[in-house]
């Protein structure tokens, strides 16, 4: 028989089902990337069935639609982040379970996904159910932390969940050291911080805090850092952007649900450029008066 009649290794493996889930074109496009580009999503609050709705929403159809779009970018973006409250109330292994299943599209197209957790997560379930979604990297005991190198930014997606706290959050002194060592370990290129929630410098200590309970503790860390260009969160369901001592805060939309109605939903589609980053916000509703908006971000100087 003529060798050229046998089939290769990948046909043997394709008929056998092992590449079901990862179609050639994917392999190929591998090296198409844009190393510039990252899709930034936020809050999809994903339920124990793909049937589960919240505040009239589908949160499994919407991550669904997101995923899809993600999935096919031209050209592809060099990475995923979803900046927390992954699950919708709290972090159960079937609400995990469904996510692992609704994001496979992102994956299997060849885009790496990182995660950070928010309050409405449990990292231990997380940690049992997302392993294989986890970095083999775990450098804080007990979060989930990951430094995301790219060509003109560095991304650092952090943990606000707190077991002891069902809305606010916190980072913890462990976290924060071990951020100020890797910021410091790259001062030459722009840094990117990305927590679910929100900055709160009034908030208690302990207690019901909405926002970072350890704010006073957290922001130092960025601020006095000249490098650090932007802090990126979630939580409030809204896309706002603003500034605070020269730092660009980019407010994610939520994924899931919006909490007032004439929220825009959807997620942003960022693009590092030399002096800052521009981005774009896709609305899950193309007709929705926010879709489409850009903004064009110039980085603080030093
Ligand atoms: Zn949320």
């Amino acid at each position: 028989m003529p060798i050229s009649l046998l089939p290769t290794r990948r046909t043997a493996l394709v008929s056998a089902g092992v590449l079901a889930l990862r179609p050639t074109f994917a392999l190929a496009a591998e090296s198409d990337a844009d190393p510039h580009r990252v899709a930034l999503l936020s809050d999809p609050h994903i339920g124990e069935t793909t049937e589960a709705k919240d505040k009239d929403c589908n949160m499994a159809d919407r991550l669904k639609a997101v995923v899809a779009e993600v999935a096919k970018l031209t050209p592809r973006p060099a990475c995923a982040v979803v900046n927390g409250d992954l699950a919708h109330k709290t972090g159960t292994a079937a609400e995990y379970k469904l996510f692992a299943a609704l994001v496979e599209p992102v994956r299997a197209a060849g885009v790496p996904l990182h995660l950070g957790l928010g309050n409405h997560d449990n990292f231990t379930r997380f940690a049992e159910g997302l392993e294989k979604l986890r970095p083999k990297d775990k450098p804080v005991e007990g979060k989930q932390v990951t430094v995301i190198e790219m060509p003109r930014a560095n991304l650092f997606v952090l943990d606000s969940f707190d077991p002891k706290n069902a809305v606010g959050g916190i980072l913890g002194a462990t976290q924060l050291k071990w951020l100020a060592a890797e910021l410091d370990a790259r001062k030459t290129k722009p840094a990117v911080v990305c927590v679910h929630h929100p900055l709160q410098f009034d908030a208690p200590k302990s207690g019901r805090a909405n926002g970072i309970a350890d704010t006073t503790d957290f922001w130092p860390v960025l601020k006095d850092r000249a490098w650090v260009k932007a802090f990126v969160f979630g939580h409030t369901h809204t896309w706002r952007l603003a500034e605070r001592d020269g730092i660009h805060l980019i407010n994610l939309p939520a994924i899931g649900y919006p909490f007032a109605k004439t929220e825009v939903s959807g997620w942003v589609d960022a693009h590092f450029t030399e002096k800052g980053v521009k981005l774009e916000v896709r609305a899950l509703d193309p007709k929705h008066a926010k879709h489409g908006d850009k903004a064009e971000l110039t980085w603080r100087k030093g």
